[in-house]
């Protein structure tokens, strides 16, 4: 599953950085999915919570937040964001040259640690 090796790579950052910095513990982890990024939440959870019990991260938290897609539009100017995992068609103007900037990232925002 993909979130599988999502969830060991988020636990190899983790314990990477702990190790580098001395800490021991991780209390909750704090990631940015893009809602285009084709990951599912509760599947990422779900994973990460299965496999992070021999690591540092075994009592960690993780809290997910979901970025909506957005962009602006080349033809009408407007930002816009959507509440789909796709866009087709500016949704100020309808037409199809638009530019997304945001909705595929994926990145760890923050981390509680001890
Ligand atoms: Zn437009």
């Amino acid at each position: 599953m993909h979130e599988a090796s999502i969830a060991l790579s988020i636990l190899d950052v983790i314990s990477e950085r702990c190790n580098a910095e001395g800490y021991s513990t991780v209390e909750s982890v704090r990631l940015k999915i893009g809602r285009a990024a084709g990951i599912m939440p509760e599947a990422l959870v779900f994973t990460f919570d299965a496999a992070k019990h021999d690591t540092l991260a075994r009592d960690a938290e993780l809290v997910i937040d979901i970025v909506p897609l957005g962009g602006y539009c080349v033809r009408c100017g407007g930002n816009f964001e959507a509440e789909d995992a796709y866009v087709l068609n500016c949704p100020l103007c309808g037409s199809a040259d638009f530019k997304i900037e945001r909705g595929y990232e994926m990145e760890i925002v923050e981390m509680e640690v001890k």
